[in-house]
């Protein structure tokens, strides 16, 4: 079934009725509570109901992959040689052909389902977390392990991470389009829903796999993984086609244009063979069967894949973990990157050191998020109670929560033990921001589960980061509800009228206002992250449980709260090294511009020029175009500002890489030629929507990743390249031999060893080249440059030349040896043997041997250009010590000799193989300076 057809049926997938049943119903059959399960009895239940995921989602088989290789026409084509040699008697033949068809499967097989598992590895990799209520208190799962009875909490961003009936909802909206292919947003409810209705119209219920765009809810999980709506759908639907990239594109359309020139060179040599009639029609057959099987790379594309898979792997190793693996072309050619701050450029361990109360500035003590602290004001300490109210709204007007994180390891957010519960660590759950507000109002003596207790929660208008700031509405001691807000200064500001000022409520003057502004620069320009605080003692009574925008005017101002979030320590360097690689680095915030200015000069942007989201509403698309080219800091943004300087910067042909975190980022990160998500603070949503995942959030990684990509881009190029020049050199040297009316100067089965064997496992080993040294000095690759330039053509063709001017004079020597006047001469004077037997057969071996001789020459060729040496990667060593070890195995076994028809060589013919290659290691390079006259490097 498509998704379409699934789409268009009426009936749910499962007959399930829990939006129909009243919810003490749903409690008793899942026997649990709005208190949740404890730990152990979840961990029974997982036994029992297993882990919260599809099943069927695993990759390809290893039946299939080894099927797939016999889709490739080569073999097929190998196959038939063989059958044809078996028919006419030539068994030993045909059996050393079906030896390398075998080889070349398994040879592909292996790599294949190499690649398959790195991806398999991958995809793994990416957990996704929930949040449940267990033992009576918050805890971060890792999602596979929900069960079935789980509380678990959920807002804008998330993933949905099971089925749940929802218990609590506050202006929860989500997009069911996963699972309903409806792309509007559905709005949730509580209560019960009658009877049989669509999954669209069951208002109460949660499904996984759907998405939270806006508001939060708690739910009871009710169905996991294979039993949730997605997941019965999950293994009715086709699987996705995977997507080609663009390598494999490119190499498919190698792989014809190369068919086209062998078909060619074929007829030509078939007509002119058949004409001479020296050769019988079956060598000719053979030898046209030979020409093929050289020219066509036939190791590529798995190799190719291979590169990937393992490149990709070697990223996620260093923190970058790539979610479409074409997309590590695309990461070889960025140009800009657009980056967040908080987070990304900086620490995000966030602390509060100055704050501004009762017009009064205060400084705070203590670092991090340790909560012994003092409030000083003249370096002299202050009571708590000076700054009491700014730091109650801190803590009220605030999502953090104090519970479990079970992740594997802190994922480097800085998170600290509050203190240590058996042998998991209780931690802060929440924005950073807010952690800090959190941890400055702990250092006052507020103690959040008291004040909750105190000032309970009636209601909330959420933050995002178009709103820059957050309403709550509490109960108080005192009985009239108040309600807190927090957010940007101006922000605050715009929507306050008085201030309270040592506890009297008094008017909020304009040159109050410009003196708070003051204060805010002047934090901002010490790279403080300030926010305004405010409240509202005179609710009006439509508002108190159902607030909206409304609600936020005729404030009361309460004071500032400046944080510090330090810069990364490896920021400065790692943008440095972006910067020389020519990549540009723009930072993208919502932080006001004085303090993304401050941040941005600590860490090294270009020039720290800084233009704001209300300035940018004010341009034209054509101003834009013409500055953004120089500007490397947008502050005060919201997330469509970022959709905009991505369409700007790429509209002037750059390669953008933008960082995302937020619900709203998700548009600019999908757009986006390489979308950056964040594994730690980014949502699930963004997460969805990127190509890469920063599994530390961090911006070093980023450069990493660019490393990352270029290199694996570098090592295809390299083994293209000199497969490439190799497949090159033997058309063309058969191609000639056969014209000069040499007949087959090398065998077809020689020929498909080299191909296979002696040139396939080096080239193998070439995957895992390391970088070339200026590899992060270059401009970044032109984004329509493929594998293959102007100059990688030029060197086929040139190598191509080189081999057969270098190996006609070996078969030439060898084969009509007697004839060459003073031949016996020299002959004497090297003590040739005195039954020296020219011949065909040793002529032949001559070109064999000379040719893997030259590969291995051109492989270090080819490296040398990117300032590699021979012994930088060892698994060529032993990739061409194999390769040489199998060529000797050849010569001198009785075995060898016999399958490959060749002839053992003796001293003189090496020294002879080693002249021809020394001639050719100074044909290439001297063609290589006349190449660097006419192109650029690579
Ligand atoms: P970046 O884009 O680099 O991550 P940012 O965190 O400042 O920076 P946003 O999350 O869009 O970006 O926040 C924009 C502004 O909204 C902040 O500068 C701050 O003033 C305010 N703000 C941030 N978090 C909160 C919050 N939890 N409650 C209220 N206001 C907030």
């Amino acid at each position: 079934m498509s998704r379409a057809d699934y789409y268009e049926r009426t009936e749910p997938a499962s007959d399930s009725d829990w939006h129909a049943r009243p919810l003490e119903g749903v409690f008793d059959e899942l026997e649990t509570s709005e208190a949740g399960l404890a730990s152990s009895d979840a961990q029974d239940r997982l036994e029992r109901e297993g882990p919260n995921e599809i099943e069927g989602e695993e990759g390809t088989s290893p039946l299939e992959i080894l099927l797939e290789q016999y889709t490739s026409a080569l073999i097929w084509v190998l196959i038939v040689a063989a059958v044809v040699m078996a028919g006419v008697g030539h068994t030993v033949d045909a059996a050393v052909i079906a030896g390398i068809v075998v080889f070349i499967t398994l040879f592909g097989f292996v790599q294949d389902y190499r690649a398959e598992q790195s991806i398999q590895a991958l995809k793994e990799m990416s957990t996704t977390y929930a949040l449940v209520r267990r033992d009576g208190e918050k805890r971060e799962i890792d999602a596979t392990n929900l069960v079935p009875g789980d509380i678990v909490f959920v807002e804008s961003g998330d993933v949905v991470p099971a089925d749940a009936r929802l218990l609590e909802e506050s202006n929860l909206r989500v997009d069911e389009a996963a699972l309903t292919g409806e792309s509007v947003g559905v709005s949730k409810e509580v209560g019960r829903v009658d009877g049989e209705v669509a999954l669209a119209e069951r208002e109460n219920m949660l499904f996984k796999d759907t998405v939270v765009e806006r508001g939060s809810g708690t739910a009871v999980v009710v169905e996991t993984g294979s039993e949730s709506e997605i997941g019965q759908i999950a293994t009715a639907l086709e699987e996705a086609e995977d997507r080609e990239t663009p390598f494999q594109a490119e190499m498919d359309r190698l792989g014809k244009i190369i068919a086209g020139i062998v078909i060619l060179a074929v007829a030509v040599i078939a007509v002119a063979e058949l004409l001479v009639g020296e050769t019988e029609p079956l060598q000719v057959f053979l030898t046209a069967v030979g020409i093929a099987v050289s020219a066509v790379p036939e190791g590529l594309p798995a190799v190719v894949t291979l590169s990937l898979a393992l490149g990709a792997r070697r990223m996620a190793d260093q923190n970058a973990l790539v979610r479409r693996l074409p997309i590590v072309e695309a990461l070889g050619s960025v140009d800009v990157i657009c980056t967040d701050k908080t987070g990304t450029l900086t620490e995000e361990e966030m602390t509060v050191q100055r704050i501004v109360a009762n017009r009064e500035v205060y400084e705070v003590t203590g670092t991090g998020y340790d909560t012994d602290g003092e409030f000083l004001r003249d370096d002299q300490p202050v009571s708590d109670e000076r700054v009491a109210e700014v730091l109650r709204c801190g803590m009220l007007c605030n999502n953090v929560d104090v519970g479990i994180r079970e992740r594997d390891d802190d994922g480097g957010d800085g998170a600290k033990a509050v203190e240590e519960a058996g042998e998991q660590e209780r931690t802060y759950l929440g924005d950073p921001t807010e952690v800090a507000l959190f941890v400055a109002a702990q250092k006052a003596g507020f103690d959040h589960e008291e004040l909750a207790a105190e000032y309970p929660r009636r209601g909330e208008v959420e933050f995002t980061s178009a709103r820059k700031r957050m309403t709550t509405i509490h109960e108080t001691p005192d009985g009239d509800p108040t309600a807190y807000m927090k957010g940007a200064p101006e922000t605050v500001l715009e929507r306050c009228d008085r201030e309270l000022v040592d506890g009297e409520i008094v008017e909020l003057t304009d040159e109050r206002r410009g003196a708070l502004e003051e204060r805010n620069e002047e934090f901002a320009e010490d790279a403080l992250r300030v926010m305004g605080f405010a409240y509202r003692p005179d609710v009006p009574a439509d508002q108190v449980d159902d607030p909206d925008e409304d609600l936020e005017r005729d404030m009361v101002f309460l004071g500032l709260q400046g944080m510090l979030d330090p810069p990364r320590p490896e920021v400065p360097g790692a943008l440095a090294g972006c910067l020389d690689a020519g990549i540009n680095v723009v930072m993208i915030t919502g932080d006001n511009a004085v303090t993304a200015r401050a941040v941005g000069k600590e860490v090294g942007l270009r020039s720290a020029t800084v233009i704001t989201g209300p300035e940018l509403e004010e341009m034209s698309d054509e101003d834009l175009a013409e500055i953004v080219e120089d500007v490397d800091v947008f502050a005060r943004t919201s997330p469509e500002h970022k959709t905009r300087i991505l369409q700007t910067l790429q509209e002037k042909g750059h390669t953008v890489a933008m960082t995302g975190d937020g619900v709203n980022d998700a548009p600019a990160v999908k757009n986006s030629d390489v979308g950056v998500a964040m594994g730690i603070r980014g949502t699930d949503v963004t997460e969805q929507a990127s190509d890469i995942v920063l599994l530390d959030d961090n911006f070093a990684t980023i450069r990493d990743a660019v490393k990352g990509g270029r290199r694996i881009f570098d090592n295809v190029r390299k083994f293209v390249n000199y497969l490439l020049s190799g497949n090159g050199g033997e058309v063309t040297m058969v191609f000639s031999g056969s014209m000069l009316g040499f007949g087959l100067v090398i065998t077809p089965i020689q020929i498909l060893f080299i191909n296979v064997v002696t040139d396939g496992i080096p080239a193998l080993s070439m995957g895992v080249d390391p970088p070339a040294e200026d590899i992060m000095e270059r401009e970044p690759r032109p984004p329509d440059e493929g594998v293959i330039t102007e100059r990688i053509v030029t060197s086929i063709v040139g190598i191509a030349l080189f081999m057969t001017i270098c190996l006609l004079p070996l078969f030439t020597l060898n084969f009509y040896g007697e004839l060459v006047p003073g031949y016996d001469v020299l002959g004497a004077v090297a003590g040739w043997s005195p039954d020296y037997d020219p011949g065909r057969e040793l002529a032949q071996t001559m070109v064999f041997t000379g040719f893997v001789v030259m590969q291995i020459v051109r492989i270090q060729a080819v490296r040398f250009r990117y300032g590699l040496g021979l012994f930088t990667n060892r698994w060529l060593v032993i990739g061409i010590l194999v390769s040489i070890t199998l060529q000797l195995l050849v010569i001198y076994t009785p075995t060898g000799q016999f399958l490959f028809d060749v002839e053992p060589l003796a001293l003189v013919h090496w020294v002879q193989i080693a002249i021809s290659a020394a001639i050719f290691a100074l044909l290439m390079a001297g063609f290589v300076k006349v190449q660097d006259r006419y192109f650029e490097r690579y």
